[in-house]
């Protein structure tokens, strides 16, 4: 038998020569991988051989497996902070899907319990599609880093896994079971001092902690902050810049809600860990007297209040609390309280 192929002969006896010293490599390694490939290069038609294809499809299989695991189809493990075994491959399909416990703009956070564990948990998916058309990427890559980087306090929120499939990713992050902040604001309108105290101290020391790893929150605001079955504040989704957070376009359109952010932000001026402060004191500010501090039914009138006005601080708080809230809500951030020292300051 004689394989012809682009004006080279090759008799049966060179291929099965050939074929010897490939099997010769796979199954003893006898020859270099260079030379391996070299020689499947250069005589490419050897391949078509019944011999070299079963031993190419044994090692094609092989790869296969390797690449399966890595594949963008198949889940993959992303984060090293698993609470389970490290090298276990977590999978969509590893949990029971509960029901919607959020929706934010890039996708849903789902109450899920993992089907070995009975643990439950949030899972955040997020569809890459949206993602991309938005131009988030960076921040996505922001908030996956941010949750990576092994932060581990009581008041933020615990990643355990985070993995994806061909359209999206998903975070595994504790289940926080006692509500948003706001959503029991807003049913007792304000809270008495020594609570408001007791959660933005909370606030503060997460978010101390954060700027220590160098991380500014930027988006802390009502749906970010949840209260846990102990009643301890948790502060989820960070890193993430939001869409309808800038004015976008005209300076008084808004997709979403103006109220927290700080002059330097709504300005598109450089800011720094200090808007971080002047987000706490419009949390404070609403949690003491119901309100945001730059409130205005009219946006452009918000966003004017917060660019010009002083905030409104009423009698009915301490003299202590409302100098907190002159400190952090001080228009000048190299005047704001928190500039020099940050959380000890
Ligand atoms: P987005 O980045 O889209 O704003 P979030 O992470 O803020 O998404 O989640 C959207 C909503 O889902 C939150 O406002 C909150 O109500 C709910 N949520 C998010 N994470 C958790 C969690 N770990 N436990 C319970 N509820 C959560
Ligand atoms: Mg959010």
């Amino acid at each position: 038998m004689a394989v012809t192929e682009a004006g080279c002969d090759l008799t049966y006896c060179r291929m099965r020569g050939i074929v010897a010293v490939l099997a010769a490599f796979i199954k003893e390694r006898k020859m270099g991988l260079n030379d391996f490939i070299q020689k499947l290069v250069s005589t490419p038609h050897i391949c078509q051989h019944v011999e070299v294809n079963s031993l190419l499809k044994i090692d094609e299989n092989q790869n296969e497996e390797v690449e399966n695991n890595q594949h963008p189809e198949s889940p993959m493990c992303l984060n090293s902070q698993s609470s389970l075994a490290e090298d276990t491959q977590i999978k969509p399909c590893d949990f029971d899907y509960l029901r919607i416990i959020g929706k934010g703009s890039f996708g849903k956070v789902l109450l899920a319990r993992h089907k070995e564990s009975t643990q439950y948990y949030a899972v955040k998916v997020l569809q890459k599609k949206i993602i991309l058309k938005k131009k988030e990427q960076k921040h996505i890559m922001a908030e996956r880093s941010v949750l990576m980087k092994n932060i581990k306090h009581p008041f933020l929120v615990g990643l355990h896994y985070s993995f994806q499939t061909n359209d999206k990713l998903y975070f595994v992050l504790d289940y926080v079971n006692g509500g948003e902040l706001f959503y029991h604001l807003q049913r007792e309108r304000v809270f008495l001092e020594p609570r408001a105290r007791f959660y933005a101290a909370e606030i503060a020391s997460a978010l101390g902690y954060l700027h220590s790893l160098h991380i500014v929150y930027r988006d802390l605001k009502p749906e970010n902050i949840l209260l846990d079955s102990q009643g301890h504040i948790v502060l989820t989704d960070f890193g993430l810049c939001k869409e309808g957070l800038e004015p976008s376009g005209t300076t008084t359109t808004f997709c979403g809600t103006p109220e927290y952010l700080a002059p330097e932000v709504l300005q598109k001026q450089a800011y720094d860990r200090t808007v971080d402060w002047w987000c706490l004191g419009s949390v404070l500010y609403e949690m003491l007297y119901g309100l945001p501090p730059f409130y205005s039914r009219n946006t452009a009138e918000m966003y004017n209040n917060i660019l010009h006005k002083a905030p409104v601080l009423k009698p009915n708080v301490s003299n202590a609390g409302r100098e907190l809230l002159e400190g952090l809500l001080q228009k000048d951030r190299t005047k704001r309280l928190g500039v020099k020292d940050d959380f000890l300051g």
